[in-house]
């Protein structure tokens, strides 16, 4: 994934601490374009195709964001101050214009695969000296977990920017499954990942094992799991879903009429007692419905109603299986927190499934946490972007952070301040801004 975006604060002539002590924000996201690598002929990213493609797009996406900068200030004025502005050469003017010089430049530093990252690092360093202005290193997680916060500033701009801190994040996608706790714009807690794939390669693998083959040969991605759900609900009708009121009636086994039945995940431990660990698991359920479908073609075949329902109990499982997480969570926090929560965001592609969306409203509701709310960001902004990047850069540099020149991409870095790296703040290179 290649992409860029620029951002400022809608009223950046006025000072950005005022802003910040008032808890109020407004934000314009003047640019977003995202180019992502085929990747199509791997069965994942391969590192030399992303860096091509990060070579050979990023300096375009640059070139075409700089026009998107405004032309003038809040009151219709040009930028006529060097110190304030840049000049841009307007192709369709054939003249160069000036726009508003950025205060500073964001760029992730990590984690990820440190050959396309550092083609980002190099270029927003190379902007930072040219322009004389800060340059800002964001960790790519802690971006994921301030998305909601972006998308308050963006359509609210009038409020204080919410969620608040501490909020709950559950981030769902192709490459994560996490339940993580944000204590603080650098603290977040991570409380569960998956112990094996993501739920979402989980779904991709149900995909291709449920849905008829004529429904997969006009599939123009790879994304099932989107399939899977028009698949399952084909009309608008109500779900029928009861939520477990209970942990015993969540981990019985729920038979079906057509003779097979899904285990739930992490139900029990190695010694056989009932587990309540904090982790996600989701192999298990691709391997019964793969099962189960090897099954029903050596007796002829599986039809259509049956498909349907694999597919719906599939999801069933394996979203009481978040919920239930979500809910230990809550309980845990409930009890040691000193400030009480009252958000859960769900992000990732996998968030755009509405039977998520209902079971994990129902499964809330009857547990006793319906005082909970759900926040769901548009897709755009809750899959990998640029727009959140550009806005943790934001907060960061607003809370007083900015990064040294010559600062390295690395692989990994956690988000948790309990980790052993230290988290968003253990790594070098942080310095406070005008130090
Ligand atoms: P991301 O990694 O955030 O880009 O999300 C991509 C993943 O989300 C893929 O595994 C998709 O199959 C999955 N996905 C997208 N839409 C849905 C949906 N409506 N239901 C289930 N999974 C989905
Ligand atoms: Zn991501």
């Amino acid at each position: 994934m290649n992409d860029h975006a620029a951002m400022n604060r809608n009223n950046s002539q006025a000072p950005h601490v005022v802003n910040h002590a008032l808890g109020q924000s407004a934000a314009s996201l003047h640019f977003h374009e995202k180019v992502t690598a085929d990747n199509s002929k791997f069965r994942g990213v391969h590192p030399m195709v992303a860096l091509d493609s990060h070579q050979i797009n990023l300096g375009r996406l640059v070139q075409k964001a700089l026009q998107n900068l405004p032309g003038s200030d809040n009151h219709g004025n040009e930028f006529a101050d060097p110190q304030k502005s840049i000049s841009i050469y307007d192709q369709s003017k054939e003249s160069h214009v000036q726009k508003q010089k950025p205060d500073f430049i964001t760029v992730t530093r990590g984690p990820g695969m440190r050959s396309s990252l550092s083609t980002g690092l190099d270029t927003a360093q190379g902007l930072a000296i040219a322009w004389q202005i800060p340059l800002v290193g964001v960790n790519h997680m802690q971006a994921h977990a301030l998305t909601s916060r972006l998308v308050s500033a963006l359509e609210n701009p009038e409020t204080s920017i919410e969620p608040a801190f501490p909020f709950l994040s559950l981030l769902v996608s192709g490459g994560h499954t996490m339940l993580v706790h944000s204590a603080s714009l650098t603290s977040h807690h991570i409380l569960a990942t998956t112990a094996d794939i993501a739920i979402g390669d989980c779904l991709d693998k149900c995909g291709r094992h449920i849905l008829p083959s004529h429904l997969l040969a006009s599939s123009k991605d790879t994304m099932y799991g989107r399939l899977l759900e028009a698949f399952a609900f084909p009309s608008d009708a109500p779900y029928e879903y009861t939520p477990p009121p209970r942990r015993a009636e969540e981990l019985a086994r729920k038979p079906t009429k057509w003779g097979w039945a899904f285990g739930v995940p992490l139900a029990e431990t190695r010694c056989g007692s009932k587990s309540k660990s904090m982790q996600f698991s989701f192999t298990g359920t691709g391997s019964t419905v793969q099962r189960t479908i090897e099954n029903r073609a050596q007796q002829g075949g599986m039809g259509e109603a049956e498909r349907q329902a694999l597919a719906r109990e599939a999801m069933r499982v394996v979203f009481e299986h978040l919920a239930s997480r979500v809910v230990m969570a809550l309980q845990i926090l409930q009890n040691n927190s000193e400030q009480a929560l009252s958000t859960l965001v769900v992000s990732g592609g996998v968030a755009c499934n509405g039977f998520l969306r209902h079971i994990l409203r129902a499964f809330l509701d009857v547990r006793g946490f319906s005082h909970i709310k759900l926040a769901f960001p548009p897709l755009a902004l809750c899959t990998d972007n640029a727009a959140m990047i550009a806005w943790t850069g934001m907060e960061m540099f607003e809370a007083g952070w900015e990064s040294e020149l010559g600062v390295q991409a690395v692989r990994k870095w956690s988000v948790d301040p309990d980790a052993e790296d230290g988290g968003i703040l253990g790594l070098d290179g942080w310095r406070r801004r005008g130090s």
